[in-house]
Order: C-alpha cells, then structure tokens, then sequence
C-alpha cells in the first residue's frame, strides 16, 4: 500500500492514541500499511510542535494520509481538565477525567526561575508509603504512554506554552517505576526532537526503592535523572514508612542509586520528607549526610505536608532550619523544597482525590 492508497476502512475498531506513539513505533506503524517512515517525522513536528491536532490541516502530508490519519492513530486527547490554582497563583493542580472514567492528577509549579510540571505514572499506588495521600487509595491502574503524555500537554496547553524550557519530574501519583515501560515510552516521547524535545536533563524519575526497576531503567540508557524517595535513615523506621523497603533496604537501595548515577553520569537526588519527631533528629541528619555522601547525590529536604486522617506533623520551621543546618557542611547540594501547592492538596503525597476548598 501507498501513501495515495489508504482507504477508508468504515466500522474498524477505536485507533490507538498518537500520543502513545514513539516516533519510531509510528513510523513502524506506517511501514506496515505502507506509508513512508518519513510521515511520522512529519505527524510528529504537526502535533507537537506546531500544536495542530487537525489532521485536514496537516498541509505537507498527501490527502490520503491526511483523511486516514486519525484511523490510523487517534489525535483526540483526554476532555479538558479541571484546573485548580494556588492562591498565589504559581501552582496550578490539573484533574484529568481518563476514558475509562479514572482520575489522574498533575500539578504545574512556577518559580521565577522554571516552571516544573509534576506528572502521574499510576491512578493510585500500591507501595502504601504511610504518609502519603496517593498510598490511601491503593493501586487502581497503571497509566498508559498517552496517559502521561497528556498531562504535560494538558499542562502546556493551559500555559499557552510560554514556557520553551521545563522540567517533569515523575513524582506526581503512584511509583513511577512499577509502570516502568509506559514511563520509558512517554520519557521517549517527550524527549524525541520532533516531540516537545525535552532534554533527559530535564526529566527526573522517582522511586520509592524499586531496585531491580533501577538496574533496568540504567539499561536503557534514557540518561534521565534518579530521584530516591529515602524518607528515613535506619531500616527499622524505612521499614515503617515505606513498606517496600523491607524488600529492599537501605544499603541496597543505596547501592543501585550510586550505579545508576554512576551509569547515567548524574547526582541521584535523596528526596527526604521531615517528619515533626520522626526522622528528624540530629542523629538522623548525620547518617542522612553519610549516605549523601557515599555516592553522587544532592538532598531535597520536603517539610511533610499534612494528609487529612494521617497522624503525621510537619516539623516547625526552627526544626527543618535545625536540621538543613546540620547537613549543609557534610552533605552535598542540600535544598528545602518550598511547599507548592499545599492549600490546593496539591503538594508532595497529597495527591489522591482531596479536593481543593
Ligand atoms: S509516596 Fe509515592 S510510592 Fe509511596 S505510596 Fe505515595 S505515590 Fe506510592
């Protein structure tokens, strides 16, 4: 079949989402019905980079192609979201209805200096970390490539794409690394040149501990950045908070993080949520600082942001002050991430359904 051959084919089944679509498993796709591998580059620099999702007016493409297009793939993206703002209006948390009728959510967050967009991997979560909304729900389902692609282009689109530059990081709902071949599909995605071109640099994957998943992700050479969510520095406490740590422990968590890093050529971030009275003891500075230092990383402090029916508190600020003051001469790059979103229920381990007042 040529690309002048295509015909209507009335009555067939739903057409896959493009957006699912890395550009080589498109083009496959064309060579199959026998259009030329080149009309994916082109479909590709139409949708993301011209931002048109009209096939009819894809004006480069033969009329054929351009008529069978959406039978070939489907263009449509999930219904418009809802949206809700900060009250500072710099975190915007995105409701995403799915066709099967679950809810995914995403959160954009602007500072002066970037904007980061906050994408879902799952509807749920089966790893059950005990302080964290997303947890509660259990594990619904994994999302789809296309899923999580449209959360960023859901979050473009709102911002009208103003900015050419930002970061995803995988840390919205769910363990990114349970979904590994979807997160790897949308990461192909969002990274293709004729896609939204996204720099690996400037895409983060996080994990709560799933080891083997770490291996396997610095296998594919995607050279994206390793977020570990650590939580705690003894196993016996990391047992309790994040329950897959008792699969995986700490030194072997640690392990493959320094491997991927010293794969991928990148510091691993230790994302380390305080605890008011839990982890957030002197002592737990110290070991937190001896692990930054044993392998190429960068720690991210996250004061705890309240989860309605969790008994956990967020730690006073003279508390979080104390401890980041303890870290900062033994440990490398330490930051306190400022809470975004939180009168949104749209901060870190508050997604999971609860609605903004
Ligand atoms: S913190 Fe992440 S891995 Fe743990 S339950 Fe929440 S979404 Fe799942």
């Amino acid at each position: 079949m040529t690309d002048a051959s295509l015909n209507p084919t009335p009555g067939l089944p739903k057409s896959p989402s493009f957006y699912g679509f890395s550009r080589g498993r498109l083009a496959d796709r064309f060579g199959e019905l026998g259009v030329p591998r080149y009309r994916a580059d082109q479909v590709f620099s139409w949708v993301y980079q011209k931002r048109m999702r009209d096939a009819l007016q894809m004006t480069n493409l033969p009329a054929a192609l351009r008529s069978q297009l959406t039978s070939l793939c489907d263009l449509a993206l999930p219904g418009t979201p809802k949206v809700f703002a900060s009250s500072d209006g710099m975190t915007h948390k995105f409701v995403l209805d799915l066709q099967d009728g679950a809810r995914v959510e995403a959160v954009s967050m602007r500072t002066e200096k970037r904007l980061t967009l906050c994408v879902s991997s799952q509807v749920g979560c089966a790893l059950k970390c005990s302080f964290c909304a997303t947890g509660l729900m259990g594990l619904k389902r994994n999302l789809r490539a296309e899923e999580i692609v449209a959360q960023v282009i859901a979050m473009g689109d709102y911002n009208d794409w103003q900015d050419e530059r930002f970061n995803i990081v995988f840390m919205g709902m769910g363990e990114p690394l349970a979904n590994l071949d979807a997160v790897c599909e949308a990461v192909r995605i969002l990274h293709d040149e004729r896609g939204l071109n996204l720099g690996a640099r400037r895409i983060t994957v996080s994990t709560s501990g799933l080891v083997p998943q770490i291996r396997e992700l610095a296998k594919l050479d995607l050279q994206v950045g390793l977020a570990v969510s650590l939580h705690a520095t003894t196993d016996e406490l990391r047992d309790q908070l994040v329950p897959v740590n008792k699969r995986w422990p700490i030194a072997e968590l640690l392990d493959a993080a320094r491997e991927y890093g010293n794969t991928v050529g990148r510091r691993t971030t230790l994302e380390y949520t305080l605890l008011g009275g839990v982890n957030d003891s002197m002592a737990d500075a110290d070991r937190l600082a001896k692990f930054a230092r044993a392998l190429p990383s960068k720690v991210n402090l996250i004061p705890y942001n309240p989860v309605p029916g969790l008994q956990w508190k967020r730690p006073t600020p003279e508390a979080v002050e104390a401890f980041a003051q303890r870290l900062y001469p033994h440990a490398p790059a330490v930051t306190i991430r400022d809470t975004k979103g939180g009168d949104l229920w749209a901060a870190c381990g508050q997604l999971g359904g609860l609605s903004p007042s």
